[in-house]
C-alpha cells in the first residue's frame, strides 16, 4: 500500500536547539511522514516544523549539479533573486571541474595574496564533523583562523559572557529543568515561536505551580502562561536587571556562603548597582518599582530560579553586558549548580552549540582552546600533523568583519558551506555587495540561496536527512543523526566535500568514514572524551561533559565549582550603554527583527516545504493597532518600512505584543529581506550585530 513506509530511521529534527529525536517514515527514497521518537529532550513530541518541514528535500529547487559563473554573467550586490535565470548565470560543470575551479582557486589566492586573504563560514546546521573538519580546513589549509559560523549573530554575546563569568558557554540545566524549578525567568525569548517544544516543558511547569516571569519588550503567546509579564522598553535591558540586583543588594537577600566560597568580584557590582534603584529605574526601564522588587524578591527567594534568555539578550551593542547581569543574578542569589537553579540561553539552530563546540569559531580551537596560547597550538599541531609555526596564533576575523576586510581588499576569496549571509548578516546590502566583489566566492549548499546566487562556484551538497553525523542540542546532547535517503542528482556529502576541497590546498586528507572524524574529535576535546560512536549508536544521545568512557554524563553542572583557572565564578558589572542608532524625527520607530514560528531563518529550507509555506507565504510586518490607527494603516495594507541602508514592503499585520513605536519583522523572506535595513553595529567583545534595535519609518503602501 502507499502509505506503508519501506524504511523507519531514527535521526533529529533539522531546526532548533531544542534537539526533538525523530523517525523519518520513507517509501522509494522519499520521505513520507516524521514522527517523534522519545528523545531525552522531546519525549515524542514534535512542533510543527519539525513534523511537517520536511518536503523540502525534495523540492524541484535542489541543486542537482555544480554550477559555475558564466564568464559575461553579470554579479553584483544589488539582485533580487530569481530562480528563473539561474542557467543565464551559472552552467553545469563537473565535479571536477568544479572542484578544481573551487579548490585550486582557493589556493591560487592563498599563494599569491597570503594565508589570510581568505576565510570560510562554516555551518550551525551542518554536522559536529563537518564543522570540525571545516575548521580544520581553514587553520591548516588556508592557514589563519578566519573561519566563523551564525552563532557571531545568535549567542557570541552570550557565550563572552558565560566564558568570562562562569568558565563555560554551555548551559547549567537542560531545559527539562523549569519543571524542578519553583521560579522561572524567561527574558528576551520567544519559546512558542522559536523553540516550540521547550515551550511545551515550560507551559507544563506553570500548570504545576512554577512562577515563570516573562520578561520582554514584546507580548509573546507565552505570556499568557507567566505569573508576572514586565514589558519592558526595548533596549532596556541592563537598567531593570541592575535594578532587580540592587532590590537584592538592599534588602539582604543574597546568599552570603556562595559569594564567599565560589564567587569573586562582589564588592564591585554590589557598588555598580547601588545607584540603580527600581524608583529611578522605573522611568527608564518602563516597570514599576513595585513590579521591580517583587520579582526579585521572588527570584532570589526561592529554593530554585531558573533564567533562560534569547536573542533579545544577545543581539544588543551591550549584549555581552546583558548576559553578564543575568550570570551575576544568579551568582549573588546562589540560584546555579542545583537542579532547577541556573543559566540557560536557549540555542537557536540544531547545532549552533556542536558547532561551536567543534572550533567553528575564530579565536578559539574545538572545546574553545585559544589559539593564542603556544602550549595549546603545540597540541593541535601534533594531533593534525601540522608545523606548529603553520598554525597562526592570531583570532581571525567574524562574520561582520569579514565583510569589511572585503572592502578593504584584504580577504579575496571564501568558502561559505551551508550559511547566507547574503539574507541573515546585518546590512544585508553591504553584505551583498562585499561577498560580489570577491575574486572567488566558492557555496556548499543544497538550494541557490541568495548568498549562491553571487558565487563563482556552486557545489551541491546533502539535506539533513541525506547525512548521517552526530549533533549537539541546547542541553549540551550529543545526538546521532541518520541518513534515511540518499541525496539527489550529483549532490555529494558535504563532509566528503569539504575533504576535496582541503585536499585541493594540499592538505592530504583520508577521511574514509564519519566516525573516523568523531573520534578525532574526542581526541582534542576533553568534554566528549568520554562519548564513543558506538555508544551514540546504542543510546542516540549522551550528555556531555563525558570526559571518561562510561561516565553518564552531567546534565546539571557547577555543582561544586566552575570551570575556570581558580573555581571560582567571576561578577562582571554593567551599565548602560544605549542602542547605536536611535530613532529620531525622520526615521521614529524601532525596528526588531527575529523569527516566526512556521519559518526558519533565512527561510531557504522552510519556504520549499510545502505545508510551512502555505501557512505563512508571505512577509509581514507586526505592528501596534493604536500605531496602525494614527498611520492609517489597516491589517493587511501594504507597507514600505525604510532604514537609512534599506526599504522592503509588506503587508500590515496588527498586533498588540508588539511595544508602541516599534515594528517586527521576521528575516525570513526574500523579496522583503529585513536584514537590508538593519544596522551592522558590533558589541565590542561579541562582535554581535545590534538586530534587535535600529531606526526606521513606515508609511503606507
Ligand atoms: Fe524541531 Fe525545535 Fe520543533 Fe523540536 S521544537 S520539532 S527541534 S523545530
Amino acid at each position: 500500500a502507499l502509505s506503508v513506509p519501506d524504511k523507519q530511521v531514527e535521526s533529529v529534527c533539522p531546526f532548533c536547539g531544542v534537539g526533538c529525536q525523530l523517525t523519518y517514515n520513507v517509501k522509494d527514497n522519499k520521505i513520507m511522514y516524521v514522527e517523534g521518537r522519545d528523545g531525552p529532550a522531546n519525549e515524542k513530541r514534535l512542533c510543527v516544523k519539525g513534523r511537517y518541514g520536511f518536503d523540502y528535500v525534495h523540492h524541484p529547487q535542489r541543486l542537482t549539479k555544480p554550477l559555475i559563473r558564466r564568464e559575461d554573467a553579470p554579479k553584483s550586490g544589488d539582485f533580487l533573486m530569481d530562480p528563473d535565470n539561474v542557467m543565464e548565470i551559472f552552467r553545469e560543470a563537473s565535479w571536477e571541474e568544479a572542484l578544481e575551479m573551487a579548490g585550486g582557486g582557493l589556493r591560487k589566492i592563498r599563494d599569491e595574496h597570503g594565508k589570510k586573504a581568505l576565510a570560510g563560514f562554516g555551518s550551525a546546521k551542518g554536522s559536529n564533523e563537518e564543522a570540525y573538519l571545516f575548521q580544520k580546513l581553514v587553520r591548516t589549509g588556508f592557514g589563519c583562523n578566519n573561519v566563523d559560523h551564525c552563532t557571531r549573530l545568535c549567542h557570541a554575546s552570550s557565550v563572552v559572557a558565560l566564558l568570562e563569568g562562569i568558565g563555560s558557554g554551555a548551559v547549567s540545566n537542560p531545559v527539562m529543568d523549569v519543571a524542578k524549578a519553583e521560579v522561572v525567568i524567561l527574558i528576551g525569548a520567544n519559546p512558542i515561536v522559536n523553540h516550540p517544544v521547550a515551550a511545551s516543558w515550560i507551559k507544563n511547569a506553570t500548570k504545576a505551580g512554577t512562577k515563570l516571569i516573562v520578561m520582554d519588550p514584546r507580548r509573546t503567546d507565552i505570556a499568557r502562561y507567566a505569573h508576572r509579564v514586565l514589558q519592558f522598553k526595548p533596549d532596556m535591558d541592563v537598567p531593570l536587571l541592575n535594578a532587580m540586583m540592587n532590590v537584592i543588594v538592599t534588602e539582604g537577600l543574597v546568599d552570603k556562603d556562595f559569594i564567599a566560597s565560589r564567587t569573586s568580584g562582589y564588592e564591585e557590582i554590589e557598588k555598580n548597582v547601588a545607584e540603580y534603584t527600581p524608583e529611578k529605574m522605573a522611568p527608564i526601564c518602563g516597570i514599576d518599582a513595585e513590579t521591580i522588587r517583587y520579582v526579585a524578591r521572588l527570584y532570589a527567594t526561592s529554593k530554585a530560579s531558573m533564567i533562560l534568555w534569547g536573542m533579545g539578550i544577545s543581539q544588543h551593542v551591550h549584549g555581552t553586558d546583558n548576559a553578564r547581569c543575568l550570570i551575576a543574578l544568579s551568582l549573588m542569589t546562589g540560584q546555579i549548580g542545583k537542579p532547577g537553579s541556573g543559566l540557560h540561553p536557549l540555542r537557536g539552530q540544531n547545532n549552533v552549540q556542536g558547532a561551536s563546540d567543534a572550533g567553528l569559531i575564530p579565536m578559539v580551537y574545538p572545546d574553545y582552546q585559544s589559539v593564542a596560547d603556544a602550549e595549546i597550538r603545540s597540541k593541535f599541531a601534533k594531533a593534525w600533523n601540522v608545523p606548529e609555526d603553520s598554525l597562526d596564533p592570531n583570532p581571525g576575523l567574524t562574520v561582520v568583519e569579514i565583510m569589511h576586510a572585503i572592502d578593504r581588499g584584504e580577504i579575496r576569496g571564501m568558502y561559505v558551506e551551508g550559511e547566507n549571509p547574503a539574507m541573515s548578516d546585518p546590512d544585508a546590502n553591504h553584505a551583498r555587495h562585499s561577498l560580489a566583489s570577491l575574486d572567488l566566492l566558492v557555496v556548499q549548499d543544497i538550494f541557490l540561496t541568495e548568498t549562491a546566487y553571487l558565487a563563482d562556484v556552486i557545489l551541491p551538497a546533502s539535506a539533513f536527512p541525506e547525512k548521517d553525523g552526530t549533533f549537539t542540542n541546547t542541553d549540551r546532547l550529543v545526538q546521532m543523526g541518520r541518513a534515511a535517503i540518499d541525496t539527489p542528482g550529483e549532490a555529494r556529502q558535504d563532509l566528503w566535500i569539504i575533504q576535496d576541497i582541503a585536499n585541493k590546498l594540499g592538505c592530504g586528507w583520508d577521511y574514509k568514514h564519519v566516525s573516523e572524524v568523531f573520534d578525532e574529535m574526542r581526541k582534542t576535546m576533553p568534554s566528549i572524551a568520554g562519548i564513543t560512536w558506538d555508544r551514540l549508536e546504542r543510546e542516540h544521545a549522551v550528555v556531555y561533559p563525558c570526559e571518561k568512557e562510561g561516565d553518564p554524563g552531567d546534565p546539571v553542572v557547577f555543582v561544586d565549582d566552575f570551570p575556570t583557572k581558580t573555581g571560582r565564578a567571576r561578577f562582571v558589572p554593567a551599565d548602560i550603554i544605549p542602542a547605536a542608532e536611535q530613532p529620531d524625527g525622520e526615521y521614529p520607530m524601532v525596528l526588531i527583527t527575529g523569527r516566526q514560528l512556521e519559518h526558519w531563518h533565512t527561510g531557504s529550507m522552510t519556504r520549499r516545504a510545502s505545508m510551512l509555506d502555505a501557512l505563512e507565504p508571505d512577509p509581514t510586518a507586526q505592528i501596534h493597532p493604536l500605531d496602525m490607527a494614527e498611520m492609517g494603516i489597516a491589517p493587511g495594507d501594504l507597507v514600505t518600512i525604510e532604514s537609512r541602508r534599506g526599504k522592503v514592503a509588506m503587508w500590515a499585520r496588527a498586533d498588540e505584543g508588539t511595544p508602541r513605536g516599534a515594528v517586527f519583522v521576521a528575516f525570513a523572506y526574500y523579496e522583503a529581506a529585513i536584514n537590508t535595513l538593519t544596522n551592522a553595529a558590533l558589541d565590542p567583545a561579541a562582535k554581535i550585530p545590534e538586530f534587535k534595535y535600529c531606526a526606521v519609518r513606515v508609511t503606507p503602501g
